[in-house]
Parts: structure tokens; C-alpha cells; sequence
């Protein structure tokens, strides 16, 4: 059902929906790259919902339902989970497989943050707003608080493409926080470090980045600039 209705929307980005009818007119090519996007698309989120319930076809789940022997075809493992294919496997790990994943995820927070870079910035929040006796209070229509202050001429780098070198200015450190944003006008620091860990791992993985750029974190701070950690974990 759902699948239809994807299609049918898809139809309508050609002009499907609107009059004169534009689907006809469209070259075979322009169908076949619809229909593959379109077929793709809903393949994805398959599988990410198998994933999420643990019911794709992994080594190990053959082996439950079909009692047969089965191995990784990425490491020769025997009966694999899919934990293991995600976040447990030295063939993977050693392959480059995790870091990709792990700068596919940080591309994405970076589009998203220079996107909201370039979105106007908050304005005036997390004051408080006294009133008068017998005055009424101001709805509640102030912005979201935000730690990137306006006109602070916000800084970002972000450990993708080549190494992340800590802005000097701040302090000298061979750490490489996943993304650094600062902002010399309001003397903050803030530090991303990015984890994409299986869920059992989550909390420590939070405690370890944390403890990881707590010392960078003290030499900010004594060096005038406030400083924050925000470890980031995306659950693979
Ligand atoms: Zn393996």
C-alpha cells in the first residue's frame, strides 16, 4: 500500500499530478532513474527497519531459523551476529568499514551545522523576564536557547578530508575532537567528538570521550575561553 503511494508520488514530481499531465512526456530515462531512486529508497528503509529488529538474514539469524552452519563472507566467522558485523569485526575494522561509516555520519552533522550556520541566528533567551506587579507575563514565544551566540563569527572545523589541527590560538594539543566550533568574540570553545557505537556501548562510550578532552577542556578554560565537550553518540 505504502509502496504505491510512494510511487504514485513519485509520478507527481514528474508532473504526474498536475495538468497538463507531464508523466507522459517524460524520456524512458527519466522513468527508469525515477523508478530505480524509488525502488531504492523503500530497499533502504527496509533494511533499516530489519536492522532496528534485527531480522536481516545475518550468519547468525540463518542459523536460527534454518539450524544450518553459516559463516561471514566478510571475515570467515562462524554463525554471526549482526553486533558482530556492525561493531565487533577486526576484518571490518581493519577494512577502513567503521571509519567510513563513522565520517558518513560526521559529514552529515556537518551539513546540518553549516546549514544552521547560515540559518539566522537566535537571538536574545535564556533571560529572565521579570514583570511588573499587576503586569502580565510575555508569552512564551522566545527562541530556543542556543550556546552559539549571534555575531560571534563562529569558527568550524571538522576532522574529515584531512587531519583537524586544534586552533592554535586556544591551545596546542595533538587531540582531534571530531569538530571544533569557536568563537574569539565570545571566547567559547565547543568540542564535538563523534561515536557510533552498538547500543550496549553507549554509556561508556559517552564517559570514555568525555574523560578523553576533559585535561583540553581544563587548558581552555584556564586559558580565558569557556569550554564545552559534547561527546555525540549515533547508535549504529
Ligand atoms: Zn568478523
Amino acid at each position: 500500500m505504502v509502496r504505491g503511494v510512494r510511487f504514485q508520488s513519485g509520478r507527481a514530481d514528474l508532473g504526474w499530478g498536475t495538468s497538463p499531465k507531464m508523466w507522459p512526456k517524460t524520456s524512458k530515462t527519466e522513468r527508469k532513474k525515477l523508478v530505480i531512486s524509488e525502488v531504492v529508497r523503500e530497499e533502504e528503509e527496509c533494511y533499516k527497519i530489519k536492522a532496528t529488529y534485527d531480522t536481516l538474514p545475518s550468519p547468525q539469524n540463518l542459523h536460527l531459523w534454518y539450524g544450518s552452519e553459516e559463516i561471514s563472507q566478510l571475515c570467515g566467522y562462524q554463525n554471526s551476529s549482526l553486533q558482530h558485523t556492525l561493531s565487533s569485526c577486526k576484518t571490518a575494522l581493519t577494512q577502513g568499514l567503521y571509519g567510513r561509516r563513522h565520517d558518513q555520519v560526521l559529514r552529515s552533522h556537518r551539513k546540518r551545522r553549516l546549514e544552521a550556520n547560515r540559518a539566522s541566528p537566535a537571538t536574545t533567551h535564556g533571560l529572565i523576564q521579570f514583570v511588573r506587579q499587576g503586569g502580565e507575563a510575555l508569552g512564551s514565544s522566545t527562541k530556543e536557547w542556543s550556546l552559539l551566540s549571534p555575531g560571534g563569527n563562529w569558527e568550524l572545523r571538522v576532522d574529515l578530508d584531512h587531519q583537524l589541527k586544534f586552533p592554535q590560538q586556544i591551545d596546542v594539543t595533538s587531540l582531534q575532537p571530531d569538530i571544533v566550533l569557536w568563537s574569539a568574540i565570545a571566547r567559547t570553545v565547543i568540542m564535538v567528538e563523534l561515536t557510533v557505537p552498538w547500543e550496549d556501548g553507549l554509556d561508556s562510550a559517552f564517559e570514555r570521550k568525555k574523560e578523553k578532552y576533559a585535561d583540553l577542556s581544563a587548558a581552555c578554560t584556564e586559558a580565558g575561553w569557556n569550554a564545552f565537550i559534547y561527546p555525540v553518540e549515533v547508535v549504529c
